[in-house]
Parts: C-alpha cells; structure tokens; sequence
C-alpha cells in the first residue's frame, strides 16, 4: 500500500500545505526563552479538551469521527516532526532531524490515506481539534512549544510519547471498529505506529539524558562589550 502511496504524495502538495497552515497557530518553533516545563499547573491551558472529549466519546464514535481524528492526529504529528527536524537542524544535530524528516514523511502519508480512503478531499474537522501531549500529560501548558535548549532527548521524549498514544488509539479503533475496512485500516496503523515507538525506543537509547541544568544557558547573550 506505502507504494502506492508514495507515488500520489506529489498529487497531494496543495492540500498538505493548506492542512499544514491551518495547525500552525501556536506551534511554530519558538527561540523565545520558554520556560514551559516549569510553567505553574494553573497556568494550563484548557487547549486538550478537544482531544480529551473525543477519545472518552470514543466507543460511540462513528466510523467517520474516527477517521476525522486519526486524520488529525497523523497531521499533527507530521506538522509536529518537521517542526522538530527544523529544530535540530538549528542545533545541528543533522542525524535526529533526518529522523524526525522520516517520521514526518510517514505520518503525512498516513493522513493522505486516511483522506482517500475515506474519499475526502480534505477533513472534516480542524486538525487544530487535535494537538500533541507534552510528556507531562494533557494538561501542561503548551509544552510542544519548543524550548530554544530543547535537546534531542526532549524531543524523543515528546515523540515518544505522543507515537505510543497514535498506537493506542489505533489499537482501541481496531478493537470498536464495525465496519471491515476500517478495522483493516486501523490495525495497519497501529503496527506502523508500534514501529515507530520501537524505533523512538531506540533512538532515545543512544541520546544521552541531559543534565538537570539543561534549561540553563551556558553561553547567555552578553551585553557589555
Ligand atoms: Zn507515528
């Protein structure tokens, strides 16, 4: 099927980037000085309740609301990754970007195969409903947000964490699913997805865990001479 795919991903540019705008709101890489990770528990954003709603509305959800969500949530993580392999690329960490270029390769892909299975010519819903989870859980302030120190273990952290929730949720499709197709579908994702956690496990073996002072610039803007 991937082959078949890849020869329609060039079809498929205009509305790849249209879906990409639509997500990029608060996302962008920032190099402000964020200090997400530390940000007060009542200073979260109430952003994830979209999500939140529709995973506990999940065992009702028609075939088509899955799909809109594991539309978005493929979206999301390609917009996601190629944020994140712009970001090692300013670090130049050229081997976790080619990483994260991949993921998100794969991960539009996927959500261009939600799209023509489903025959829509774009989703039904916003991919804003949909927005990846720090790794402190749902509520963290924006954690996605990328911290300018943000090293490549954050970053597989994040991806980490935010692939074994892809898994899950194709893994609980497959199980509701009524309808064949769909059933098909999802348990195909869902292998993909446990892939991708494998290879994130992986990756994260080799990234060395950074010091607690990690948030602490070591080389701060001087501003005498
Ligand atoms: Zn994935």
């Amino acid at each position: 099927m991937s082959t078949k795919q890849s020869t329609k991903r060039n079809a498929k540019v205009s509305s790849k980037k249209s879906a990409r705008k639509s997500t990029k709101k608060s996302t962008r890489v920032s190099t402000r000085k964020t200090k997400a990770a530390a940000a007060p528990k009542s200073a979260r954003a109430p952003k994830r309740t979209a999500a939140k709603a529709a995973t506990k509305a999940m065992p009702v959800a028609s075939a088509s609301e899955f799909m809109a969500h594991a539309y978005a949530m493929e979206a999301e993580a390609a917009e996601r990754y190629a944020e994140f392999a712009d970001s090692m690329e300013m670090h130049n960490n050229h081997e976790v970007a080619e990483l994260f270029r991949k993921l998100s390769r794969i991960e539009q892909r996927h959500a261009d195969q939600i799209l023509e299975q489903m025959g829509w010519k774009q989703s039904p819903v916003s991919s804003a409903d949909y927005r990846w989870e720090g790794t402190e859980g749902p509520e963290t302030a924006d954690p996605t947000e990328l911290h300018y120190l943000m090293q490549p273990y954050h970053a597989l952290q994040i991806a980490l964490h935010n692939e074994k929730r892809a898994r899950d949720f194709f893994a609980h499709l497959a199980k509701v699913a009524t309808n064949g197709g769909v059933r098909k579908g999802a348990l195909e994702m869902r292998e993909e997805e446990a892939e991708h956690v494998r290879l994130i496990e992986e990756w994260l073996k080799r990234t060395p865990v950074p010091g607690s002072n990690w948030e602490t610039d070591q080389d701060p803007p001087v501003l005498s001479d």
